[in-house]
């Protein structure tokens, strides 16, 4: 289990909006995006990668806020401040 903030990223394309992710995660509510899934814009300082784990389609990835800012795609695919 990893003990650093995470950001996580949804393939939206797979996603098919069960919510399991959501149901699972130990974070308080409001961890969650506009399509009902986890978090993709708020770093995740739990980290328990229950979400992950428990998606069907396994359509949830992770870096670590320390790898974001070496890794273009993501940055792309995830359009903030970094
Ligand atoms: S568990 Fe996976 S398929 Fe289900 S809502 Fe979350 S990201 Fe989408």
């Amino acid at each position: 289990m990893s003990h650093e903030s995470v950001i996580f990223q949804i393939g939206w394309n797979a996603c098919i909006n069960c919510g399991a992710c959501i149901a699972v995660c130990p974070q308080p509510p409001g961890f969650v995006t506009s399509f009902n899934t986890i978090a993709v814009n708020t770093a995740c300082d739990i980290a328990c990668m229950a979400c992950e784990i428990i998606c069907p389609v396994s359509t949830i990835f992770h870096l670590k806020e320390s790898e974001i800012a070496n890794d273009p795609t993501f940055i792309q695919l995830n359009p903030r401040q970094y």
